[in-house]
């Protein structure tokens, strides 16, 4: 189809998809692919409990297990995708503290963590608040991702945007890929559906903006694994992108 590299999902008991991690790198060596990142949350903690300072040892546990399981793939990215239980400001700080503790874990490895966003993550959080406000012309409160992206240190925390769910969350992701250069080095390339369908995605000003600062990884993401059809819908977005002068 024209990939080069992958970014897996699915980690789970020293496995992907079931798959023991030396196995897996075996079958992508194969098909000569380039496993460049992972997708895992931490699984450790109780359905919405927060991250506080008590859990936060097993936090650290979960990163260094999962650090001492990729290590074997020999990829160059770890990356989180699921925002964890947040309400206020207080709890997206902390939160971006345990950020900086998985980065210290993965640098340990050579891995560099990251974290990826939907969009709630554009939703605003006030001191003291109990929910995240995703009323658009909210004025009180700080964006979520503002504060991960402000309150983690650049060198153990780095920012995989999802284009689609930025766009989703209201904003605009060149705004974003300008304003946070140094920290958005990784992008989810992704539509409603394929690539360039919806109309709704300026991709050219996405990868024009985000080539500009010299980085140069995205992985394509179709969130389909039920149609029967995620593989043709992979295959035309990937053409989508061999046919865009812009890519
Ligand atoms: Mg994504």
């Amino acid at each position: 189809m024209g990939y080069s590299c992958i970014e897996l999902a699915g980690y789970g008991n020293g496995k992907i998809g079931g798959i023991p991690m030396a196995e897996y790198k075996k079958m992508a060596d194969d098909a000569g692919i380039l496993i460049k990142s992972s997708h895992m949350n931490p699984n450790v903690l109780g359905r919405g409990e927060k991250y506080s300072k008590e859990n936060m040892g097993k936090l650290r546990d979960f990163w260094k297990r999962a650090t001492e399981d990729h290590a074997i793939l020999g990829l160059p990215y770890m990356v989180q995708p699921g925002l964890p239980s947040i309400g206020s400001i207080e709890d997206a700080q902390r939160v971006a503290e345990v950020f900086n503790v998985a980065g210290e874990e993965t640098l340990k490895a050579g891995i560099k963590f990251g974290y990826h966003n939907h969009d709630r993550e554009f939703g605003k959080v006030v001191s003291g608040g109990k929910s995240i406000n995703m009323d658009r012309n909210a004025r009180d409160g700080r964006r979520i991702e503002e504060i991960f992206i402000t309150e983690t240190d650049p060198q153990k925390v780095l920012i995989e945007l999802d284009v689609y769910w930025t766009v989703m969350g209201g904003q605009d992701p060149v705004e974003w890929i300008n304003k946070y250069a140094d920290r958005i080095q990784l992008l989810h390339i992704k539509d409603r559906l394929v690539l360039g369908q919806s109309g709704m995605m300026n991709f050219e000003q996405i990868f024009r903006n985000f080539y500009s600062h010299g980085h140069e990884t995205f992985f394509v993401e179709i969130e389909d694994t039920r149609s029967g059809k995620q593989f043709d819908r992979v295959k035309a977005s990937a053409e989508y992108l061999l046919g865009a002068d812009f890519v």
